[in-house]
This record gives structure tokens, C-alpha cells and sequence, in this order.
């Protein structure tokens, strides 16, 4: 009789590597970054954008409040226009007859649909990069937690080669995915790493935490039931109705993703920057909790192409708690000035900074390894 190995992923207590990824890791495979979100809506450029019932709403809105002009290339920052929106939400308060607080909701999710439109864009492809980084990890050192401040998946899509006989994602959170109930029957597919998994011959599997404290364009949260649905493959929005679409698989026939258990529409689970931010989305406060033990708890700290946006109070108080003088902190970036190096030396004095792009760093194996080591 063929024996069943299961076996548990078990961590070791302290984490050797601890990666701080922001935009400027995805920014070479095409996911435009924060800066060029806005000017991208309101441009005129995206065509999908211009007649979509959404976008048109949302640049209606940005018209009404801000000054910009397309021409000479002035637009407002996005956190200042999710700051305004946000000011509405938490006083609860209205801002006209035509802005009553329920349409200010609206007009924030429908933002964040645009956003989550505009950063799916480019990310059907598989990343080089991704793929390196991972190597990079495997060759090298596999005790390495990721934090990541991205929505796009690039990251995790470069990990397939790794699937089963390395590695397993562990998201930190509870998926719908892994209940096997009925209504998830078909969602099971994604391995719980928490629990023990079946360890074919030959395989050595270890469990890394990639842990997205922004949240992703492939998590689905239900606001009934609490809980989110992982659709690794289905990030697309539909902007006529923002509704999120499936495809089945092989026919490849579009639907619409409603919650499996209460059959209630799904919301997105990304964190927009704001100048006004609200962080009390469940499963981000979890993450943030996550993300502070994995920081508290490692040897070795690496800032990878984060500009430590004015916006990002939350990831700021994050790390200014958790990091204590010893803790070895190298900064990589490509833009290594001053104001950059003075937000990190607000963090703490010992950093070392490597003026260095994310291409740079996994495309040279000797960096990987002496980073990792
Ligand atoms: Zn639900």
C-alpha cells in the first residue's frame, strides 16, 4: 500500500532574511507606480477608462475638486484625492447635494477599481525579474519572509517553479479556499502551508511568507461573511459594472464573482494610499500584526525600491516599533538621496545603502548570495 507522507512546514523561530518590497520591484515589469496613476486616469490615455460608467464617474468627481491640467502634465496626488474622500468617510459627513456620503463611498471604491484596472494592465506576463529573485532565494538562503507594499501579483506568479517540490505560499491569513465545504468545492485547489501538506518523493518543501500588507488584486473579500477568496488567476475587473469576472476553465466563458457562501458581491481588498487612512480592514490589521513579529524576529532587513511614501504612517510606526540597534538594515534603491536617507535614518541609525535597482540586484548572483548569507 502506497504510504501517505504528510508533513508540517514548520518555521524556524527567527527569520534570516526579511525583504521590504516596494513599487520600485514591480515598476520594471511594467506596473506603473503610484505617481502615474492618476495622470493615467485622467488623461484620456486608457480608452476602456474614458467610457466606462466608472472612470467616467470617478473624473467627474477629480474635476469638480481639484485643479489639474493634462497639458503641462499637473495633476493632484492620488493620496491627496483618497485623503479628501477619506475626511468625508470618517467624519461621516456629506460634501454637497451632489456628493451625498453614500456617493462619496461610492466614488472611493470606484477609485480603487480604476486603480486595481490600471495595475492588472501589464501583469499577464510572467516576470523575469520575479523568477530571479526567487532563485536567488532558493540557491541561497530559504529561511526569508517577503513583505511586500504591492498590489500586483508578479511576485507569486514567479513562483510557480517552486510549487510543491520547494514551496508553498503562506498569504498569513485564513482563505475561504482552504474550507472543505461544498460551496468551496471548487476554490480547494490552493494549499493551506499551516496545515500538514503531502510530501511526494524526493520533494523538500518549505513554507515562505509573502505578506502583502496592502492588500492584493487577487483577493476577493466578502463584507458578509468576513472572509476572502483567493482567485489566483482572475484579476479582472469589469469597469461598466465593477463587477470582478471569472473564466471558466477550459471554455473559457466569463462570470461574475459573487461570495460562494452568501452569494453577497465581492469588494476589492487593496489599501489606497491617503493622507487619511483608515486601517481597520480586518485582514490588514492581521498582516500588519504578522508583518511586526516576522520584523521583530529576523536577523537582516532589505528595503528594496520603497521610497517610505509621507502617506505610509502605518508602515513607519511598523518598523520604528520593531527595530531594535542590532538589527543589520540594508536600503536598496536606485535614488539615494538625502531626504530618501534621512526617512531611514529616522528609523534607525545603522543602514547601509545600496544604490542599486531591483534588475541589478537579482540579475547578480554574487549580490543574491551576500545579500542572503
Ligand atoms: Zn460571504
Amino acid at each position: 500500500m502506497a504510504e501517505t507522507k504528510l508533513k508540517f512546514l514548520n518555521y524556524s523561530p527567527n527569520r534570516d532574511v526579511v525583504f521590504v518590497l516596494g513599487a520600485g520591484a514591480s515598476h520594471p515589469d511594467g506596473v506603473p507606480l503610484q505617481k502615474h496613476i492618476l495622470p493615467m486616469i485622467l488623461s484620456g490615455g486608457i480608452k476602456e477608462i474614458q467610457e466606462s460608467e466608472i472612470g467616467k464617474q470617478v473624473i467627474e468627481f477629480i474635476k469638480s475638486n481639484f485643479v489639474y491640467n493634462s497639458k503641462r502634465h499637473q495633476y493632484p496626488q492620488l493620496e491627496a484625492v483618497f485623503g479628501f474622500l477619506d475626511y468625508f468617510i470618517q467624519q461621516n459627513e456629506s460634501l454637497n447635494s451632489k456628493y451625498p456620503n453614500f456617493k462619496i463611498r461610492t466614488i472611493k471604491e470606484y477609485l480603487i477599481k480604476l486603480i486595481h484596472y490600471i495595475v492588472n494592465l501589464q501583469t499577464d506576463k510572467p516576470s523575469k525579474y520575479y523568477h530571479l529573485f526567487w532563485k536567488g532565494i532558493l540557491d541561497n538562503n530559504k529561511n526569508v519572509s517577503i513583505i511586500t507594499l504591492n498590489y500586483d501579483t508578479l511576485l507569486e506568479q514567479a513562483f510557480d517553479f517552486l510549487f510543491k517540490k520547494y514551496g508553498y505560499i503562506d498569504y498569513c491569513f485564513h482563505l475561504m479556499n482552504y474550507d472543505k465545504i461544498k460551496p468551496l468545492k471548487r476554490f480547494n485547489f490552493w494549499i493551506n502551508p499551516r496545515e500538514p501538506v503531502v510530501r511526494e518523493n524526493g520533494y523538500d518543501p518549505s513554507a515562505f511568507k509573502i505578506i502583502k500588507v496592502h492588500g492584493s488584486l487577487n483577493w476577493k473579500y466578502c463584507n458578509c461573511c468576513n472572509q476572502t477568496l483567493l482567485t489566483p488567476w482572475d484579476r479582472k475587473i469589469d469597469l461598466q459594472r465593477g463587477k470582478f469576472l471569472g473564466y471558466t476553465y477550459p471554455d473559457k466563458e466569463e462570470y461574475e464573482y459573487r461570495c460562494p457562501l452568501d452569494g453577497t458581491e465581492f469588494q476589492t481588498l487593496i489599501m489606497p494610499p491617503s493622507y487619511v487612512k483608515s486601517l481597520n480592514q480586518p485582514v490588514i490589521t492581521q498582516l500588519l500584526s504578522e508583518a511586526a513579529r516576522e520584523i521583530r524576529d529576523a536577523k537582516k532587513i532589505i528595503f528594496v525600491g520603497y521610497s517610505v511614501s509621507d502617506a505610509d504612517v502605518h508602515i513607519k510606526a511598523l518598523f520604528k516599533k520593531q527595530l531594535n540597534p542590532n538589527k543589520e538594515i540594508i536600503v536598496i534603491n536606485t535614488k539615494i538621496s538625502d531626504a530618501l536617507k534621512n526617512k531611514y535614518y529616522a528609523l534607525s541609525d545603522k543602514i547601509e545603502f545600496k544604490n542599486l535597482s531591483f534588475e541589478e540586484m537579482v540579475t547578480n548572483p554574487k549580490i543574491m548570495t551576500d545579500l542572503l548569507t
